[in-house]
Parts: C-alpha cells; sequence; structure tokens
C-alpha cells in the first residue's frame, strides 16, 4: 500500500446531480474542498449546489455539459487543463445499457462507451496534465464490480468498466513519481437513479445505500488504495488476482508458440 498523499484542491466531480455524484460532492465539501460540478441536468445540479453552500460554506461552481457531445467534453477539459484551482477530480458520470448487447441500439452503446470510457480519458489526462506540474492531485475513477464479472451483465458496459480499471492502473504507474494519486473504485450495486425501477427486484443483500458505498470509497483512499472494492471482505481476494495476473507477466509474450499450438 503506498503513502497516502493528502487531498487538497478544488474537486471537480463529474455526473454531481444525481447518486454517487452527489455524495462525492457532499462528503468532499465537507472536508473542505471547493467544487465544481458538472452534469446535463441544470436544475438538479444547481439544487445541489445551494444546498452546498448552505450547509458547508464552500464556493460551488456548476458546469451543464453533455460529455457525450465533443464540444462539451473539450470545454470541461480546458477547464481542467487552465483551472490551477483543481487538486482532485471525481470521473463519476456514467450511463448503464443493460440486457443483451446484439438487441440494443449501437448508438446507444457508442454513447456509453463516450460517456463511460473516452470522456474520463480525456478529462483524467487533462487533469493529470496540471497535477504532474503542480506536484500533486487526486484522480478518482468510478468504475465497477461488473469489469470482474462480465459474464453476468451487459459487456460494453462491463468492458467500459474493464477500461477504466486497466487505465488506472497504467496512469498510476505513470503518475507515482509526480506525487500524483489515483484510485479505481469499484462499486457493487448500488442504490440509485441508475438502476430506474429495477432496483427493486435486486436483491436486497446484494445493495449498497449510496452514502455507505461513498464513505468506503473515500476511506479506501484516506488508506492509499489504488482499487476500491467496497464491499469485498477480504483484501487479500483482489491481491490474489493481481499475483495470478502478474505470474503470468514473464510467458504471455515469447519467440515460440506454446506447445499445445504447434503442429
Ligand atoms: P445516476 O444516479 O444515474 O447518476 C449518473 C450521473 O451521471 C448523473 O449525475 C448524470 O447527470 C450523469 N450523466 C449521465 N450522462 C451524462 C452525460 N452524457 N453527460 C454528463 N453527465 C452525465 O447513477 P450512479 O449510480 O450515481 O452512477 C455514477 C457512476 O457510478 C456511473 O459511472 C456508474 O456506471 C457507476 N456505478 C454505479 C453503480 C450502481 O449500482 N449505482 C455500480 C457500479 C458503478 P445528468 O443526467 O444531469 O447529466
Amino acid at each position: 500500500m503506498s503513502t497516502p498523499t493528502p487531498l487538497s484542491g478544488a474537486a471537480l466531480v463529474t455526473g454531481a446531480s444525481s447518486g454517487i455524484g452527489v455524495v462525492y460532492a457532499d462528503r468532499l465539501a465537507r472536508r473542505g474542498h471547493d467544487l465544481i460540478l458538472v452534469a446535463r441536468d441544470r436544475s438538479r445540479l444547481d439544487a445541489v449546489a445551494q444546498r452546498l453552500r448552505e450547509q458547508t460554506g464552500v464556493t460551488v461552481e456548476t458546469v451543464i455539459a453533455d460529455l457525450s457531445k465533443r464540444a462539451d467534453l473539450l470545454a470541461v477539459e480546458t477547464q481542467l487543463h487552465g483551472d490551477q484551482r483543481i487538486g482532485i477530480l471525481v470521473n463519476n458520470a456514467g450511463i448503464a445499457v443493460t440486457g443483451a448487447m446484439t438487441a440494443a441500439d449501437p448508438d446507444a452503446l457508442e454513447a456509453m462507451l463516450q460517456i463511460n470510457a473516452v470522456a474520463p480519458t480525456r478529462l483524467a489526462l487533462a487533469a493529470a496534465k496540471g497535477f504532474i506540474a503542480r506536484k500533486a492531485g487526486t484522480l478518482i475513477n468510478i468504475a465497477s464490480v461488473t469489469a470482474l464479472i462480465p459474464e453476468r451483465f451487459n459487456g460494453v458496459y462491463s468492458g467500459s468498466k474493464a477500461y477504466l480499471i486497466t487505465f488506472s492502473q497504467a496512469l498510476q504507474e505513470e503518475l507515482r513519481p509526480h506525487g500524483v494519486r489515483v484510485q479505481a473504485v469499484l462499486p457493487g450495486a448500488t442504490r440509485t437513479a441508475i438502476w430506474g425501477a429495477a432496483v427493486d427486484h435486486l436483491p436486497q443483500e446484494m445493495l449498497m445505500e449510496v452514502d455507505e458505498m461513498v464513505d468506503a470509497a473515500l476511506a479506501g483512499l484516506d488508506q492509499g488504495e489504488l482499487i476500491t472494492i467496497p464491499s469485498l471482505p477480504d483484501p487479500a481476494d483482489w491481491d490474489a488476482l493481481t499475483a495470478a495476473r502478474l505470474h503470468m507477466a514473464p510467458r504471455l509474450s515469447l519467440n515460440k508458440a506454446a506447445a499445445r499450438y504447434q503442429r
């Protein structure tokens, strides 16, 4: 486990109009961080911003942006790049297309990849450049446990979240020497609007309340974790998966095909 770097600076939180993003905004404001909240729905975002200003006294700005639209994404990217106050990025905005991939609207799947993978990539890299220059900063990417069980969920959604884990792991290696922290959070099922009415049909023992999920994720961040799985009882399980993966590493690229493939 790495030595945790203290959180500092303002936090830009995407998807801050609902669910997990609202709780991140709340918790970061209560820790004294000024906020820049990003989402599409102006009235919900303004309501969150107003409540947090009144309750915590921090400065809260709102940015209306549809992260599936290139112009909006580039505007947020430009802000992250140029705003020296920002020390924390929470890449949280995301959507879930559920059900069979072959039955899904391909445009909806493409939009999901844009929002869940392309947007957080561009925003993280824009933030990282400033963080490197200031030798401090924290990037939090909200992935999902579905990345670990792709057999059980829409594979484009799970794949977008697996991508975020891989991206976070590689980015942490790249940014560690510069004093920049990266965390990927893998929530299990969490009670938010993303589920729609389906939330009532989930086994209740699998469903975490959103406050508990975010508080656990922030505890993981405070403990210096790169990967936080809020409900996983024993972190040794994740360590075993990592060890199995790295065990294969020396044999994954060799100049000869494996014996079973030789004729
Ligand atoms: P949510 O309540 O539906 O919130 C999603 C947030 O993303 C909203 O603030 C929404 O704001 C924003 N958003 C959606 N599309 C956007 C777009 N095109 N541009 C900008 N913002 C957009 O869902 P949530 O559960 O809190 O989800 C937050 C993250 O957690 C997602 O990345 C999700 O994949 C992940 N996650 C959730 C669960 C779960 O069980 N809830 C589990 C694992 C991972 P607007 O509609 O105002 O734009």
